[in-house]
């Protein structure tokens, strides 16, 4: 198998996104943390490239400002409404880390030997007797003259630092190890130190590697290659959700989260036939609460009659019961009161005959117009039934 320690993460972390990624080869877009990390890694290594001078800490800023330009066009933002305030956040964050990281890593303090050191490594399974290959990039590797220790460097933009047992057990220092093993074989494993620098936290952790600890990292590895490869034959490369579904670009192709896309989705754009069946639905209901308006005043005139039929005032059924009542409500004979009001000027309160507003206007009129509308009044009795359900 030809593999990456990348790739190999990522199946620990979910063998569905490995398959997606690593055998169907699909691409995901752009996301602004993956492109933060790339450009501030550029810049990283702009910082220790001599020509015949370091560059100074402004043009390293210019250097990551014209870059950040360049990679910011090409993001796909989640949140188009953010995208201006994201983008901001993300670059002065940027700045903020490289200022810091220049200032206690100044270039010419460091003996850098290489820069994105590219790697290709031969493991042998003795099980199987098969050979699998490993390609990487280490991003830094330092020679310190006086200990004639090599370092590798591997720079974190993430916030969270491993314990210092973690860092010795850590899979990609290991591999790291082990490649500049594999390149330098003379090299004993006590002058080769592995170290994480946490940007954010401008702080950096390091470790030595004992052989044994190779031997066992190349073991895990193995054990990794293996478990891939019995996928592969099954077929099987279940999803795998945790925090860093967060940052997954297969979210919306996973089963454990497409369904959330198609909703959102049909939410935002329903299609023609989803607006053919809404106005077919629509005519149907509409048709339907005309029927049952029909229906309910034939009902009201069968329940009506036979409680005066039957000189009752309340009926009863297996639902519930319906109670009659007579109350009172006055009509206004509005051709007969606007008159009065236009000479008075409040006719235009009205707008239109509205019995309601006629009724909250009285009280303010004075007492001989009160009496001239009140007098075109009349009495009418209002019949109405409420049905109330069984408890
Ligand atoms: S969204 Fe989560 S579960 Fe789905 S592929 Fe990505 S990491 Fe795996």
């Amino acid at each position: 198998m030809h593999t990456s320690y990348s790739a190999l993460d990522t199946f620990k972390t979910c063998p569905l996104k490995y398959k997606y990624q690593e055998i169907e080869k699909r691409k995901t877009p752009k996301r602004v943390e993956q492109v933060f990390g790339t450009v501030v890694h550029s810049a990283l290594k702009y910082m220790f490239l001599r020509d015949p001078l370091y560059p100074a800490l402004d043009e390293v800023i210019n250097f990551y400002t014209q870059k950040w330009k360049e990679a910011a066009e090409k993001i796909e933002w989640k949140n188009l409404e953010r995208k201006e305030a994201q983008e901001k956040m993300y670059f002065e964050e940027g700045i903020k880390l490289l200022e810091n990281f220049y200032k206690k890593n100044s270039p010419w303090n460091f003996n850098a030997v290489e820069l994105e050191s590219r790697f290709q490594i031969n493991l042998e399974d003795t099980d199987t007797g098969t050979t699998h290959t490993l390609a990487g990039f280490i991003d830094r590797i330092d020679k310190d003259p006086t200990s004639d220790v090599y370092e590798i460097i591997d720079y974190k933009t993430g916030k969270k630092m491993p314990s210092q047992e973690m860092l010795e057990d850590d899979l990609q220092l290991g591999l790291y190890s082990i490649a500049l093993k594999d390149r330098w074989p003379a090299l004993p494993a006590n002058r080769i130190q592995t170290s994480l620098y946490f940007l954010k936290h401008n702080e950096k952790i390091s470790a030595v590697h004992s052989d044994e600890k190779l031997e066992r990292a190349k073991g895990r590895i193995l054990t990794i290659i293996k478990e891939i490869e019995k996928r592969m034959e099954s077929g099987l490369f279940e999803p795998t959700p945790g925090p860093l579904c967060n940052w997954c670009g297969f979210r919306p192709i996973c089963p454990m989260w497409s369904h959330e896309y198609k909703n959102k989705e049909e939410r935002q754009a329903p299609d023609e036939a989803e607006v053919a069946q809404a106005i077919a639905e629509f005519f149907e209901i509409k048709q339907t609460e005309e029927t049952n308006k029909k229906r309910l005043g034939q009902l009201r005139n069968i329940i009506l009659t036979y409680m005066e039929n039957t000189a009752v005032a309340r009926v009863f059924g297996s639902p519930g019961y319906i109670t009659k009542s007579v109350g009172e409500r006055f009509t206004w004979e509005m051709s007969q009161v606007k008159p009065t009001l236009e000479r008075l000027g409040k006719w235009s309160g009205i707008l239109e005959p509205n019995p309601k507003k006629l009724e909250e206007l009285l009280p303010t009129l004075p007492d001989k117009d009160r009496e001239e509308i009140l007098s075109a009044r009349e009495k009418k009795s209002v019949v109405t039934l409420k049905q109330t359900k069984k408890k």
